[in-house]
């Protein structure tokens, strides 16, 4: 492409004055919103490197090895033919921001179009892309609401994770804008249930969003009790926000009794199976202090125990 061209990012400036200080390190995009859009023009214009350098370590499209992560990139761009990069919304926090964006474009002379609402974090004062939750065709109802935030996550290595939660005396403002934006945290990150220390807050408080259920809305418990766990042990894959790239089978009571006290305030006690008791179990866990990878074998433990120390080194830098 010549100097002159339009940048493929669609802002309506010429490459030379838009992306490509980014793309070549002159220059950092100073939002998400920025890196988001030199991103794009990045996959137009095929600079898988650029791709490589502003994806966070944390990300599920990270990976060690950056020949085959560089083709993959590369096989996608020659693939695709791009037409169109629509944002339908940015919004920034602290450390945190969410870009809902559409892209239109072309496959073996098909047309398709996908949403992706894409979840930007900052360390070192930069912005990398962590993850998207993407959908094909165009969905504007992947907007993030207004008033929530999402919540910066504490990752494997982070004392917080191995602290002992405190109970919630009272219910308080702070408490319930807690729990809200946790649950955006957790809708954001994709996860099926979050904990407080997840997010640095060590308060004996988690949110769950079983999706396995139909119409479930997500549920606030607070001071959390669990007990009569069934003789029945099953063995099912867990995963976990704050240990990215692990995915391990973990055994488990079939069946449990919670008892929690609502964000209203109120007492419920309820027996729970399946799905619902495993991830009860789970983010019950998290406000004791315990992980999911300490309920492994110790040969399974043994075997992850490198990629839980590259977690735990890269987190040291991209503090
Ligand atoms: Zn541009
Ligand atoms: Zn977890």
């Amino acid at each position: 492409m010549t100097i002159t061209e339009k940048c493929p990012c669609g802002s309506g400036q010429i490459y030379e004055k838009c992306c490509q200080p980014y793309h070549n390190g002159s220059d950092f995009p100073q939002n998400a919103y920025l890196l988001m859009r030199s991103r794009y023009s990045a996959y137009v214009l095929d600079r898988p490197e650029y791709i490589m350098a502003t994806t966070h370590v944390t990300s599920p499209y990270y990976s060690e090895n950056r020949f085959i992560w560089k083709r993959r990139i590369a096989q996608f761009t020659s693939e695709t033919e791009f037409q169109r990069l629509e944002i339908l919304d940015f919004k920034e926090f602290d450390d945190l921001a969410v870009v809902t964006f559409v892209v239109h474009a072309a496959q073996k002379n098909k047309d398709f179009t996908f949403t992706e609402k894409s979840y930007f974090i900052k360390a070192n004062r930069q912005w990398f892309y962590r993850s998207g939750l993407c959908i094909a065709g165009r969905v504007p109802e992947l907007i993030t609401r207004d008033k929530t935030k999402v919540l910066p996550l504490a990752y494997y290595g982070d004392p917080v994770l191995r602290k002992q939660a405190e109970p919630i005396e009272e219910i308080t403002d702070e408490i319930r804008q807690l729990a809200e934006d946790m649950i955006e945290t957790m809708f954001v990150c994709y996860g099926a249930g979050l904990a407080a220390p997840q997010v640095h807050r060590s308060v004996r408080m988690f949110v769950i969003f079983n999706s396995h259920e139909e119409g479930a809305e997500p549920v606030v418990l607070i001071n959390p009790k669990v007990s009569n766990p069934s003789k029945r042990l099953v063995s099912e894959s867990e995963a976990c926000l704050s240990i990215p790239f692990v995915r391990e089978d973990v055994q488990r009571p079939d069946a449990i009794t919670v008892e929690y006290t609502t964000i209203e305030g109120k007492q419920v006690i309820k027996e729970c199976s399946g799905m619902e008791a495993r991830i009860i179990m789970h983010e019950n866990d998290h406000i004791n202090g315990v992980l999911f990878i300490d309920r492994l074998t110790k040969k399974v433990r043994s075997e992850i125990d490198p990629v839980l120390k590259t977690i735990e080194s890269r987190m040291e830098k991209n503090k």
